[in-house]
């Protein structure tokens, strides 16, 4: 069987998807395993693109949690928002940010899909445009490698919002 991920056909490891229904793992190539315990080499990751379609739904979450942590690369950007999971598949997906951190401005604990209010007007980066104080923001994930990150939509646009300015409704 090749590597799950980048279909290379070499010796495989079992790497676990934790956050499921239950225990699931899926036999990844050892480059592709050390890649996901260290840092993430973007020609090999390209590989994403087409696991991400893979008919094994754990293979899609792992898929799904690495185009994450490359989410400040376009292409990879680019195919997180191709990717269409279902609700099942989407929920153990995120299930990986419920062990994390997020707080907000109160300290009070942010969970995916919570809403959250602006408490500070925030110029976005690149997008030319300022988020308002007081703008609610519906539905927000986390950026689960970073405990001072969420992300969530204004005016149309995806983009990443510090904790320290929003208060959770
Ligand atoms: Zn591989």
């Amino acid at each position: 069987m090749p590597c799950a991920l980048c279909s290379a056909d070499a010796p495989l490891v079992s790497c676990p998807v934790d956050g499921g229904p239950e225990a699931a793992s899926v036999s990844i190539c050892a480059p592709c395993s050390d890649q996901i315990a260290g840092d993430l080499d973007s020609g090999h990751m390209r590989c994403l693109a087409t696991a991400m379609w893979s008919d094994t739904p754990a293979v899609q979450v792992l898929a799904a949690r690495l185009l994450k942590r490359l989410d400040a690369q376009g292409w990879a950007r680019d195919l997180s928002e191709q990717l269409w999971l279902d609700d099942d598949t989407q929920t153990w997906v995120d299930n990986v940010a419920a062990t994390s951190n997020h707080r907000d401005s109160n300290g009070v604990v942010l969970n995916v899909g919570d809403t959250v209010v602006l408490i500070k007007d925030l110029p976005v980066k690149g997008a030319g445009f300022t988020a308002k104080r007081g703008t609610a923001v519906r539905g927000i994930s986390l950026v689960h490698d970073n405990p001072d990150h969420i992300e969530g939509r204004v005016d149309g646009q995806r983009i990443v919002i510090l904790t320290k300015f929003v208060k959770k409704k």
